[in-house]
Protein backbone atom coordinates (compact mmCIF):
# COMPACT_ATOMS: atom_id res chain seq x y z
CA UNK A 1 0.00 0.00 0.00
CA UNK A 2 1.08 3.45 -0.92
CA UNK A 3 1.00 5.97 1.88
CA UNK A 4 1.00 9.89 1.32
CA UNK A 5 3.04 12.24 3.91
CA UNK A 6 0.64 14.75 4.77
CA UNK A 7 -2.75 15.26 4.91
CA UNK A 8 -3.12 15.44 1.24
CA UNK A 9 -0.94 13.79 -1.97
CA UNK A 10 1.36 15.98 -3.56
CA UNK A 11 0.44 15.99 -6.81
CA UNK A 12 2.46 17.39 -9.90
CA UNK A 13 0.61 17.91 -13.53
CA UNK A 14 2.54 17.63 -16.45
CA UNK A 15 0.82 19.26 -19.18
CA UNK A 16 -1.63 22.21 -19.25
CA UNK A 17 -4.42 21.62 -22.18
CA UNK A 18 -7.44 20.85 -21.66
CA UNK A 19 -7.11 17.51 -19.54
CA UNK A 20 -4.30 18.78 -17.49
CA UNK A 21 -5.76 21.89 -16.55
CA UNK A 22 -9.38 19.91 -15.81
CA UNK A 23 -7.34 17.66 -13.58
CA UNK A 24 -5.83 20.56 -11.39
CA UNK A 25 -9.60 22.26 -11.81
CA UNK A 26 -11.28 19.51 -10.24
CA UNK A 27 -8.87 18.53 -8.19
CA UNK A 28 -8.94 21.98 -6.75
CA UNK A 29 -12.69 21.75 -6.05
CA UNK A 30 -11.99 18.19 -3.64
CA UNK A 31 -9.63 20.28 -2.03
CA UNK A 32 -6.50 18.83 -2.96
CA UNK A 33 -3.62 21.17 -4.32
CA UNK A 34 -2.36 20.20 -7.18
CA UNK A 35 0.85 21.96 -9.86
CA UNK A 36 0.34 22.21 -13.49
CA UNK A 37 4.15 22.33 -15.57
CA UNK A 38 3.55 23.11 -18.66
CA UNK A 39 6.01 23.96 -21.44
CA UNK A 40 4.82 26.90 -23.28
CA UNK A 41 5.57 29.84 -22.23
CA UNK A 42 1.79 31.17 -22.19
CA UNK A 43 -1.45 29.45 -22.57
CA UNK A 44 -1.63 31.38 -25.71
CA UNK A 45 -4.86 30.59 -28.56
CA UNK A 46 -3.89 27.89 -30.57
CA UNK A 47 -5.99 25.60 -32.38
CA UNK A 48 -9.49 25.31 -33.93
CA UNK A 49 -12.97 24.44 -32.81
CA UNK A 50 -14.18 21.45 -30.69
CA UNK A 51 -17.75 20.10 -29.67
CA UNK A 52 -18.33 20.52 -26.25
CA UNK A 53 -20.75 17.39 -26.12
CA UNK A 54 -23.38 17.34 -23.42
CA UNK A 55 -21.03 15.22 -21.33
CA UNK A 56 -18.35 17.11 -20.96
CA UNK A 57 -21.07 20.30 -21.08
CA UNK A 58 -22.04 18.76 -17.21
CA UNK A 59 -18.60 18.07 -16.27
CA UNK A 60 -18.00 22.65 -16.80
CA UNK A 61 -21.21 23.47 -15.24
CA UNK A 62 -19.77 21.41 -11.87
CA UNK A 63 -16.65 23.77 -12.46
CA UNK A 64 -18.74 26.33 -12.72
CA UNK A 65 -17.17 27.79 -15.77
CA UNK A 66 -19.73 26.48 -18.27
CA UNK A 67 -22.12 29.60 -18.06
CA UNK A 68 -18.54 31.70 -18.82
CA UNK A 69 -17.70 29.55 -22.02
CA UNK A 70 -21.34 29.76 -23.48
CA UNK A 71 -21.29 33.39 -23.78
CA UNK A 72 -18.28 32.56 -26.51
CA UNK A 73 -19.71 29.53 -27.71
CA UNK A 74 -22.24 28.43 -29.84
CA UNK A 75 -25.79 26.32 -29.02
CA UNK A 76 -26.20 23.77 -31.73
CA UNK A 77 -29.60 23.22 -32.85
CA UNK A 78 -28.28 20.07 -34.87
CA UNK A 79 -25.57 17.81 -34.48
CA UNK A 80 -23.84 15.03 -36.67
CA UNK A 81 -25.61 16.38 -39.67
CA UNK A 82 -24.32 13.75 -42.29
CA UNK A 83 -24.56 14.63 -45.50
CA UNK A 84 -23.87 12.89 -49.31
CA UNK A 85 -20.44 14.38 -50.18
CA UNK A 86 -22.03 14.62 -54.10
CA UNK A 87 -25.32 16.63 -53.78
CA UNK A 88 -25.74 17.47 -49.92
CA UNK A 89 -28.52 14.77 -49.43
CA UNK A 90 -28.94 14.79 -45.66
CA UNK A 91 -28.42 11.02 -44.50
CA UNK A 92 -28.77 11.58 -40.52
CA UNK A 93 -28.92 14.31 -38.02
CA UNK A 94 -29.38 14.72 -34.85
CA UNK A 95 -32.26 17.40 -32.96
CA UNK A 96 -30.39 18.93 -30.47
CA UNK A 97 -33.10 21.82 -30.10
CA UNK A 98 -35.00 20.85 -27.11
CA UNK A 99 -34.49 17.19 -27.27
CA UNK A 100 -30.81 17.14 -26.36
CA UNK A 101 -31.49 18.79 -22.28
CA UNK A 102 -34.74 16.76 -22.02
CA UNK A 103 -32.37 13.19 -22.36
CA UNK A 104 -28.97 14.38 -21.19
CA UNK A 105 -29.58 17.50 -18.67
CA UNK A 106 -27.32 19.38 -20.87
CA UNK A 107 -27.15 21.05 -24.68
CA UNK A 108 -24.29 20.64 -26.98
CA UNK A 109 -22.29 23.82 -28.01
CA UNK A 110 -19.46 24.31 -30.08
CA UNK A 111 -16.77 26.47 -28.82
CA UNK A 112 -13.17 27.62 -29.75
CA UNK A 113 -10.50 25.48 -28.11
CA UNK A 114 -9.01 28.64 -26.47
CA UNK A 115 -12.24 29.83 -24.83
CA UNK A 116 -13.09 25.76 -23.37
CA UNK A 117 -9.27 26.52 -22.09
CA UNK A 118 -9.45 29.99 -20.56
CA UNK A 119 -12.93 28.80 -18.93
CA UNK A 120 -11.17 25.46 -17.18
CA UNK A 121 -8.18 28.06 -16.29
CA UNK A 122 -10.54 30.05 -14.60
CA UNK A 123 -10.53 27.32 -12.32
CA UNK A 124 -7.52 26.82 -11.36
CA UNK A 125 -5.86 29.12 -8.84
CA UNK A 126 -2.93 30.74 -11.16
CA UNK A 127 -0.48 29.97 -8.75
CA UNK A 128 -0.61 26.16 -9.09
CA UNK A 129 0.49 26.68 -12.84
CA UNK A 130 3.75 26.90 -13.95
CA UNK A 131 4.47 27.94 -17.47
CA UNK A 132 7.59 27.47 -19.35
CA UNK A 133 8.30 24.29 -17.77
CA UNK A 134 9.60 21.73 -20.68
CA UNK A 135 9.97 18.10 -18.94
CA UNK A 136 12.57 16.04 -20.39
CA UNK A 137 12.30 13.28 -18.40
CA UNK A 138 10.77 11.70 -15.46
CA UNK A 139 12.80 8.74 -13.02
CA UNK A 140 11.52 5.98 -11.41
CA UNK A 141 13.92 5.13 -9.45
CA UNK A 142 13.77 6.71 -6.35
CA UNK A 143 11.44 6.48 -3.46
CA UNK A 144 9.09 8.98 -5.58
CA UNK A 145 8.58 10.20 -8.77
CA UNK A 146 11.06 12.42 -10.35
CA UNK A 147 10.56 15.14 -13.04
CA UNK A 148 13.33 17.16 -14.59
CA UNK A 149 12.99 20.08 -16.63
CA UNK A 150 14.80 21.35 -19.42
CA UNK A 151 16.05 24.37 -17.57
CA UNK A 152 17.62 21.95 -14.87
CA UNK A 153 15.31 22.07 -12.34
CA UNK A 154 14.06 18.87 -10.48
CA UNK A 155 10.45 18.33 -9.00
CA UNK A 156 9.25 15.57 -6.76
CA UNK A 157 5.50 14.11 -6.14
CA UNK A 158 3.68 11.52 -4.77
CA UNK A 159 2.16 11.45 -8.03
CA UNK A 160 2.78 12.15 -11.13
CA UNK A 161 -0.16 12.81 -13.68
CA UNK A 162 0.71 12.48 -17.45
CA UNK A 163 -1.34 14.94 -19.19
CA UNK A 164 1.12 15.69 -21.71
CA UNK A 165 -0.57 14.67 -25.08
CA UNK A 166 0.07 12.14 -27.54
CA UNK A 167 3.24 12.10 -27.80
CA UNK A 168 3.60 11.62 -23.97
CA UNK A 169 6.75 11.51 -22.17
CA UNK A 170 5.32 10.13 -18.68
CA UNK A 171 3.29 7.44 -21.12
CA UNK A 172 7.26 6.01 -21.83
CA UNK A 173 7.61 5.42 -18.59
CA UNK A 174 4.48 3.73 -17.73
CA UNK A 175 4.71 1.46 -20.92
CA UNK A 176 7.31 0.61 -23.54
CA UNK A 177 8.13 3.68 -24.99
CA UNK A 178 7.00 4.17 -28.96
CA UNK A 179 6.56 6.69 -31.27
CA UNK A 180 2.74 7.29 -31.77
CA UNK A 181 2.41 6.02 -35.61
CA UNK A 182 1.01 7.93 -38.29
CA UNK A 183 -2.62 7.09 -39.25
CA UNK A 184 -2.34 8.07 -43.20
CA UNK A 185 -5.16 10.62 -42.92
CA UNK A 186 -3.79 14.54 -42.52
CA UNK A 187 -6.59 17.26 -41.56
CA UNK A 188 -7.04 20.58 -43.43
CA UNK A 189 -7.83 22.68 -40.45
CA UNK A 190 -9.12 27.18 -41.10
CA UNK A 191 -11.39 29.01 -38.82
CA UNK A 192 -12.72 30.99 -41.35
CA UNK A 193 -14.51 34.87 -40.51
CA UNK A 194 -18.41 34.86 -40.61
CA UNK A 195 -18.48 37.62 -43.07
CA UNK A 196 -16.29 35.06 -45.53
CA UNK A 197 -18.16 32.35 -45.12
CA UNK A 198 -20.96 30.79 -46.79
CA UNK A 199 -24.37 31.21 -45.44
CA UNK A 200 -24.89 27.69 -45.37
CA UNK A 201 -22.16 26.98 -43.32
CA UNK A 202 -23.00 29.84 -40.15
CA UNK A 203 -26.42 27.66 -39.45
CA UNK A 204 -26.13 26.10 -35.98
CA UNK A 205 -25.65 23.13 -37.22
CA UNK A 206 -22.24 20.48 -37.00
CA UNK A 207 -22.31 19.15 -40.01
CA UNK A 208 -20.39 15.93 -42.09
CA UNK A 209 -20.15 15.84 -45.53
CA UNK A 210 -18.76 12.23 -46.28
CA UNK A 211 -17.56 10.55 -49.19
CA UNK A 212 -15.03 7.93 -50.78
CA UNK A 213 -11.67 8.51 -48.81
CA UNK A 214 -12.96 11.84 -47.49
CA UNK A 215 -14.81 14.05 -45.18
CA UNK A 216 -15.27 17.62 -44.72
CA UNK A 217 -16.47 19.08 -41.24
CA UNK A 218 -18.17 22.14 -40.58
CA UNK A 219 -19.66 24.23 -37.73
CA UNK A 220 -19.50 27.88 -36.55
CA UNK A 221 -17.74 28.51 -33.20
CA UNK A 222 -17.07 32.04 -31.09
CA UNK A 223 -20.60 33.12 -30.81
CA UNK A 224 -20.97 32.75 -34.55
CA UNK A 225 -17.74 35.15 -35.22
CA UNK A 226 -15.95 32.26 -37.35
CA UNK A 227 -16.80 29.04 -38.85
CA UNK A 228 -14.29 26.17 -37.92
CA UNK A 229 -13.64 24.00 -41.17
CA UNK A 230 -11.72 20.94 -40.80
CA UNK A 231 -11.51 18.06 -43.69
CA UNK A 232 -9.98 14.70 -43.92
CA UNK A 233 -7.63 13.30 -46.43
CA UNK A 234 -5.81 9.82 -47.08
CA UNK A 235 -1.56 10.83 -47.19
CA UNK A 236 0.64 8.74 -47.73
CA UNK A 237 3.64 10.62 -46.23
CA UNK A 238 3.89 11.13 -42.73
CA UNK A 239 2.59 14.75 -41.82
CA UNK A 240 3.32 16.50 -38.60
CA UNK A 241 1.11 16.78 -35.88
CA UNK A 242 0.76 20.16 -35.15
CA UNK A 243 -1.14 23.55 -34.64
CA UNK A 244 1.46 25.35 -36.91
CA UNK A 245 2.45 22.96 -40.46
CA UNK A 246 -0.08 24.66 -43.29
CA UNK A 247 -1.21 23.86 -46.64
CA UNK A 248 -2.67 25.81 -49.91
CA UNK A 249 -6.24 26.47 -50.64
CA UNK A 250 -5.27 24.56 -53.87
CA UNK A 251 -4.03 21.13 -52.48
CA UNK A 252 -7.24 21.45 -50.22
CA UNK A 253 -9.67 22.24 -53.11
CA UNK A 254 -7.52 19.69 -55.31
CA UNK A 255 -8.72 16.67 -52.50
CA UNK A 256 -12.33 17.27 -52.93
CA UNK A 257 -12.70 17.96 -56.50
CA UNK A 258 -15.82 16.34 -57.89
CA UNK A 259 -17.62 17.08 -54.39
CA UNK A 260 -21.03 18.94 -54.25
CA UNK A 261 -19.95 22.71 -55.64
CA UNK A 262 -20.87 24.40 -52.54
CA UNK A 263 -18.13 23.48 -50.72
CA UNK A 264 -15.77 25.26 -53.59
CA UNK A 265 -16.49 28.65 -51.35
CA UNK A 266 -16.16 27.18 -47.99
CA UNK A 267 -12.83 26.32 -49.08
CA UNK A 268 -11.90 28.70 -50.85
CA UNK A 269 -12.24 30.97 -47.82
CA UNK A 270 -10.29 28.69 -45.81
CA UNK A 271 -7.29 31.58 -46.61
CA UNK A 272 -3.92 29.30 -45.49
CA UNK A 273 -5.53 26.30 -44.25
CA UNK A 274 -3.66 24.31 -40.98
CA UNK A 275 -2.06 20.62 -42.04
CA UNK A 276 -2.35 18.34 -38.99
CA UNK A 277 -1.44 14.30 -39.43
CA UNK A 278 -3.33 12.66 -37.35
CA UNK A 279 -1.66 9.52 -35.05
CA UNK A 280 -2.70 6.62 -33.32
CA UNK A 281 -2.04 4.97 -30.70
CA UNK A 282 -3.57 1.43 -29.12
CA UNK A 283 -5.43 1.18 -26.51
CA UNK A 284 -3.20 0.45 -22.82
CA UNK A 285 -4.57 -2.24 -20.67
CA UNK A 286 -2.76 -0.19 -17.45
CA UNK A 287 -2.04 3.75 -17.25
CA UNK A 288 -0.46 3.34 -14.00
CA UNK A 289 2.87 2.68 -12.28
CA UNK A 290 4.36 2.84 -8.69
CA UNK A 291 7.74 3.86 -6.87
CA UNK A 292 7.72 2.91 -3.09
CA UNK A 293 6.24 5.85 -2.23
CA UNK A 294 4.81 7.41 -5.38
CA UNK A 295 2.17 6.68 -8.38
CA UNK A 296 3.10 7.77 -11.84
CA UNK A 297 -0.32 8.14 -13.75
CA UNK A 298 -1.70 8.98 -17.45
CA UNK A 299 -4.62 11.02 -18.24
CA UNK A 300 -6.49 12.44 -21.97
CA UNK A 301 -4.59 12.31 -25.10
CA UNK A 302 -1.58 10.78 -23.32
CA UNK A 303 -3.45 8.18 -22.15
CA UNK A 304 -6.13 7.39 -24.57
CA UNK A 305 -5.27 9.49 -28.01
CA UNK A 306 -8.52 9.22 -30.73
CA UNK A 307 -9.08 9.71 -33.65
CA UNK A 308 -11.76 12.91 -33.69
CA UNK A 309 -14.09 11.12 -35.41
CA UNK A 310 -16.84 10.92 -33.02
CA UNK A 311 -15.29 14.15 -31.15
CA UNK A 312 -14.48 13.03 -27.86
CA UNK A 313 -10.99 13.55 -27.63
CA UNK A 314 -11.54 16.46 -25.04
CA UNK A 315 -14.40 15.44 -23.82
CA UNK A 316 -13.01 12.16 -22.27
CA UNK A 317 -9.94 13.68 -20.82
CA UNK A 318 -12.08 16.29 -18.83
CA UNK A 319 -14.10 13.61 -17.40
CA UNK A 320 -10.60 11.67 -16.68
CA UNK A 321 -10.14 14.54 -14.58
CA UNK A 322 -13.09 14.34 -12.83
CA UNK A 323 -12.70 10.47 -11.93
CA UNK A 324 -8.86 10.64 -11.00
CA UNK A 325 -9.89 13.94 -8.45
CA UNK A 326 -12.39 12.00 -7.02
CA UNK A 327 -10.56 8.92 -6.58
CA UNK A 328 -7.59 10.87 -5.14
CA UNK A 329 -9.77 12.58 -2.67
CA UNK A 330 -11.60 9.63 -1.40
CA UNK A 331 -8.33 7.89 -1.25
CA UNK A 332 -5.54 10.37 -0.50
CA UNK A 333 -3.50 7.85 1.52
CA UNK A 334 -3.92 5.07 -0.65
CA UNK A 335 -2.88 5.54 -3.77
CA UNK A 336 -2.59 2.50 -5.22
CA UNK A 337 -6.17 2.34 -4.57
CA UNK A 338 -6.88 5.19 -6.12
CA UNK A 339 -5.12 4.48 -9.46
CA UNK A 340 -6.97 1.41 -9.20
CA UNK A 341 -10.43 2.58 -9.35
CA UNK A 342 -9.40 5.36 -11.47
CA UNK A 343 -8.13 2.57 -14.04
CA UNK A 344 -11.22 0.55 -13.74
CA UNK A 345 -13.61 3.15 -14.37
CA UNK A 346 -11.86 4.85 -17.39
CA UNK A 347 -10.00 2.33 -19.66
CA UNK A 348 -13.17 0.48 -20.85
CA UNK A 349 -15.08 3.69 -22.08
CA UNK A 350 -12.24 5.17 -23.52
CA UNK A 351 -10.52 2.00 -25.21
CA UNK A 352 -13.94 1.59 -26.16
CA UNK A 353 -14.11 4.95 -27.86
CA UNK A 354 -10.58 5.23 -29.32
CA UNK A 355 -12.01 1.80 -30.93
CA UNK A 356 -15.12 3.02 -32.75
CA UNK A 357 -13.92 6.88 -33.60
CA UNK A 358 -10.97 4.07 -34.76
CA UNK A 359 -13.64 2.29 -37.30
CA UNK A 360 -15.60 5.73 -38.72
CA UNK A 361 -12.81 6.09 -40.62
CA UNK A 362 -13.72 3.39 -43.06
CA UNK A 363 -17.81 4.23 -42.38
CA UNK A 364 -17.39 7.68 -43.17
CA UNK A 365 -14.31 7.05 -46.31
CA UNK A 366 -17.05 4.14 -48.10
CA UNK A 367 -16.78 4.83 -51.74
CA UNK A 368 -20.21 4.25 -53.57
CA UNK A 369 -21.29 0.68 -53.72
CA UNK A 370 -23.48 -1.67 -51.96
CA UNK A 371 -21.68 -0.61 -48.10
CA UNK A 372 -22.00 2.75 -48.69
CA UNK A 373 -26.17 1.94 -49.62
CA UNK A 374 -25.84 -0.15 -46.91
CA UNK A 375 -24.77 2.23 -44.51
CA UNK A 376 -27.12 5.27 -45.45
CA UNK A 377 -30.00 3.10 -45.10
CA UNK A 378 -29.07 2.03 -41.33
CA UNK A 379 -27.96 6.06 -41.16
CA UNK A 380 -31.84 6.65 -42.28
CA UNK A 381 -32.91 4.35 -39.50
CA UNK A 382 -31.02 5.16 -36.53
CA UNK A 383 -32.37 7.91 -34.38
CA UNK A 384 -28.65 9.33 -33.93
CA UNK A 385 -29.60 11.16 -30.53
CA UNK A 386 -30.16 7.41 -28.69
CA UNK A 387 -27.39 5.73 -30.55
CA UNK A 388 -25.29 8.26 -28.73
CA UNK A 389 -27.13 8.03 -25.34
CA UNK A 390 -24.48 5.91 -23.60
CA UNK A 391 -21.37 9.26 -24.11
CA UNK A 392 -23.74 11.43 -23.98
CA UNK A 393 -25.73 10.66 -20.31
CA UNK A 394 -22.58 8.94 -18.37
CA UNK A 395 -21.37 11.27 -15.48
CA UNK A 396 -18.22 10.20 -13.64
CA UNK A 397 -19.43 10.82 -10.09
CA UNK A 398 -22.28 8.07 -10.45
CA UNK A 399 -20.21 6.00 -12.88
CA UNK A 400 -19.68 2.54 -11.35
CA UNK A 401 -17.14 -0.11 -12.62
CA UNK A 402 -18.23 -2.43 -15.47
CA UNK A 403 -18.14 -6.05 -13.82
CA UNK A 404 -18.24 -8.77 -16.39
CA UNK A 405 -21.46 -10.82 -16.85
C1 LIG B 1 -8.90 17.74 -35.90
C2 LIG B 1 -9.29 17.50 -34.46
C3 LIG B 1 -10.57 17.80 -34.05
C4 LIG B 1 -10.97 17.54 -32.72
N1 LIG B 1 -12.25 17.79 -32.34
C5 LIG B 1 -12.65 17.52 -31.06
C6 LIG B 1 -13.99 17.78 -30.63
O1 LIG B 1 -14.83 18.26 -31.41
N2 LIG B 1 -14.34 17.50 -29.33
C7 LIG B 1 -13.44 16.96 -28.45
O2 LIG B 1 -13.82 16.70 -27.29
N3 LIG B 1 -12.15 16.70 -28.83
C8 LIG B 1 -11.74 16.97 -30.10
N4 LIG B 1 -10.44 16.73 -30.48
C9 LIG B 1 -9.50 16.11 -29.52
C10 LIG B 1 -8.89 17.09 -28.55
O3 LIG B 1 -8.30 18.20 -29.19
C11 LIG B 1 -7.82 16.37 -27.72
O4 LIG B 1 -8.27 15.08 -27.37
C12 LIG B 1 -7.54 17.14 -26.45
O5 LIG B 1 -7.00 18.40 -26.78
C13 LIG B 1 -6.56 16.37 -25.55
O6 LIG B 1 -6.23 17.16 -24.46
P1 LIG B 1 -4.96 16.79 -23.58
O7 LIG B 1 -4.92 17.83 -22.50
O8 LIG B 1 -4.99 15.37 -23.19
O9 LIG B 1 -3.71 16.93 -24.55
P2 LIG B 1 -3.14 18.21 -25.29
O10 LIG B 1 -4.20 19.15 -25.68
O11 LIG B 1 -2.22 17.69 -26.36
O12 LIG B 1 -2.25 18.94 -24.19
C14 LIG B 1 -1.01 18.46 -23.77
C15 LIG B 1 -0.26 19.61 -23.11
O13 LIG B 1 0.95 19.11 -22.57
C16 LIG B 1 2.01 19.99 -22.90
N5 LIG B 1 3.24 19.20 -22.93
C17 LIG B 1 3.54 18.19 -23.81
N6 LIG B 1 4.77 17.70 -23.56
C18 LIG B 1 5.24 18.39 -22.48
C19 LIG B 1 6.47 18.34 -21.76
N7 LIG B 1 7.44 17.47 -22.08
N8 LIG B 1 6.66 19.20 -20.72
C20 LIG B 1 5.66 20.08 -20.37
N9 LIG B 1 4.50 20.18 -21.04
C21 LIG B 1 4.28 19.34 -22.08
C22 LIG B 1 1.62 20.56 -24.25
O14 LIG B 1 2.27 21.81 -24.51
C23 LIG B 1 0.11 20.72 -24.09
O15 LIG B 1 -0.25 21.97 -23.54
C24 LIG B 1 -10.02 17.00 -31.79
C25 LIG B 1 -8.71 16.74 -32.21
C26 LIG B 1 -8.33 16.99 -33.53
C27 LIG B 1 -6.91 16.70 -33.97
Amino acid sequence: MIRSRGDAPEIAILGGGIGGLAAAAFLHRAGVPATVYEQAPALSEVGAGLVVAPNAARLLRRLGVLDGLVRDAVRLEVGWEFRRWSDGTVLSAEDLSDRCEQLFGEHTYTAHRAHLLDAIRSAVPAEAIQLGSRCVELALDGSRPRLRFEDGRVVEADIVIGADGIHSVVRGAITEPRPAAFAGIIAFRALVPADRAPEFSQRPAQTLWIGPGHHLVHYPVSAGRFVNLVAFAPAAEQSTESWSATATVEEFLAEFEGWDPRLVDLIRAAGTPGRWGLFDRAPLERWSAFTPSGAVTLLGDAAHPMFPFFAQGAAQSIEDAAVLAQSIADSPHDLAAALRRYEELRIPRTARLQEISHGRAHINHLPDGPEQEERDRAFMEADPLLANGWIYEYDPETAEVATSP
